[in-house]
């Protein structure tokens, strides 16, 4: 639709978890396809952004990386501020990040009044040999918090994109 030329969009998300579960190579292999096998966590920008098309709209996604915050529990309030959408983010070779999970969404949810579109992350799915959360845990978790579900590697790039684009387009729906 002609009226419709040049509408824009543009989306706060913010990637939570405990530290090193891999939230930092989600966002570098999502932004610019790029893996760090030794990141530091204190490397790095505030946030990327990408662009994708839905419905003949350019959406932009500002995402977020705490940049090692999380190590202090002293996630401020600021990263969390006017966000939309969120990954929520556990190592599925480390049990105690997967536990950490509802505390990460209590956290959201104290921060974020607006609808926030959330997806459950289960990341490092390339570490079959010593995965201590199943794939039904990880979903049944998220059908109980009523979150999207996903495993990625960030290693590998396994559904990577997918992560975040099923979170920008449930933002979407939300608000158009
Ligand atoms: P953050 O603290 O949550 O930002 O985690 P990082 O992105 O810094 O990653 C922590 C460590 O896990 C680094 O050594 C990464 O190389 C490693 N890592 C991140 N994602 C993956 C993944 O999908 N698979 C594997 N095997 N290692 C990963
Ligand atoms: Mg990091």
């Amino acid at each position: 639709m002609e009226g419709d030329e040049g509408e824009q969009y543009l989306f706060k998300i913010v990637i939570i978890g405990d530290s090193a579960v891999g939230k930092s190579n989600l966002l570098s292999r999502y932004a610019r396809n790029e893996f760090n096998l030794h990141s530091k966590a204190t490397i790095g920008v505030e946030f990327q952004t990408q662009s994708m098309e839905i419905d003949g709209k350019e959406v932009k996604a500002q995402i977020w990386d705490t940049a090692g915050q999380e190590r202090f529990r002293a996630v401020t309030s600021a990263y969390y501020r006017g966000a939309v959408g969120a990954l929520v983010v556990y190592d599925i070779s480390r049990r105690t990040t997967f536990d950490s999970i509802p505390r990460w969404l209590q956290e959201l949810n104290t921060h974020c009044d607006t609808t926030v579109a959330k997806i459950l992350v289960g990341n490092k799915c390339d570490l079959e040999n010593i995965r201590n959360i199943s794939v039904e845990e990880g979903k049944s978790l998220a059908e109980a918090e009523g979150l999207f579900f996903i495993e990625t590697s960030a290693l590998d790039s396994t559904n990577v994109k997918k992560a975040f684009e099923i979170v920008i387009k449930e933002i979407y729906n939300n608000v158009s």
